[in-house]
């Protein structure tokens, strides 16, 4: 029995609101996950600015999940 596709496959990545922090220096693109800092006012660790709470829809990392 032929299992055939007729085009590429695609994986399929799952994406997710998740809440970032995001400099607020528009010369800067520096960005993190908010899981990673627990910070209330943190600074971008590329050039010191401000970082602002941002929602960005990203992929989610299987190992990262946590229920
Ligand atoms: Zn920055």
């Amino acid at each position: 029995m032929a299992f055939m596709r007729g085009k590429q496959q695609v994986e399929e990545v799952e994406k997710y609101d998740i809440a970032i922090w995001n400099c607020d220096n528009p010369d800067c693109n520096a960005w993190m996950r908010q899981l990673y800092s627990f910070e209330k006012d943190p600074v971008c660790p590329l050039c010191q600015s401000t970082m602002s709470q941002e929602i960005r829809l990203l992929p989610v990392l299987s190992h990262s999940i946590s229920p």
